[in-house]
């Protein structure tokens, strides 16, 4: 019997799309996958919508929808309360953070 073969999954894009499916390929799959990365910036998981400094660009959509994981909808919320969020900054899951912040979120994704 001969061993299953390795499958290595490449990516092209490192922005939130490329994270998300890296993120979910690694979840879902057996140990046997291996994932490449390839992004041409300095920073994964930010993209042209996410690389932003500026504090004032907010998020078009609220925390509470903005989770990266669909079986987990509190996921950004619970993340962003997990990295010391304070009420100045998002009082409840109802608000609009800058979209730098979810930029860290996504790219966190990927620390594990
Ligand atoms: C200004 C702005 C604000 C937005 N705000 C929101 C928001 O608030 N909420 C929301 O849900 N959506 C928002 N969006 C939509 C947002 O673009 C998408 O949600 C999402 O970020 C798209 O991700 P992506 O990975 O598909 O594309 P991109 O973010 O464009 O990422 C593509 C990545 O691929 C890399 N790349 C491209 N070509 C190559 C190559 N040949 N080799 C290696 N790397 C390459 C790029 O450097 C980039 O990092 C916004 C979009 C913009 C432009």
């Amino acid at each position: 019997m001969t061993a299953p073969r390795a499958r290595h999954v490449i990516i092209v894009g490192g922005g939130a799309s490329g994270v998300l499916l890296a993120h979910q390929l690694l979840r879902q799959s057996a140990d046997d996958v291996r994932v490449s990365l390839i992004e041409q910036g300095p920073d994964i998981g930010r993209g042209i919508a996410y690389h932003t400094g500026n504090p004032d660009h907010l998020l078009n959509v609220r925390v509470a929808n903005m989770s990266a994981l669909p079986d987990q909808p509190d996921h950004f919320w619970h993340w962003l309360i997990s990295r010391g969020a304070d009420a100045t900054l998002c009082p409840d899951p109802y608000c609009f953070v800058p979209r730098r912040i979810f930029g860290d979120y996504i790219a966190s994704l990927l620390e594990q």
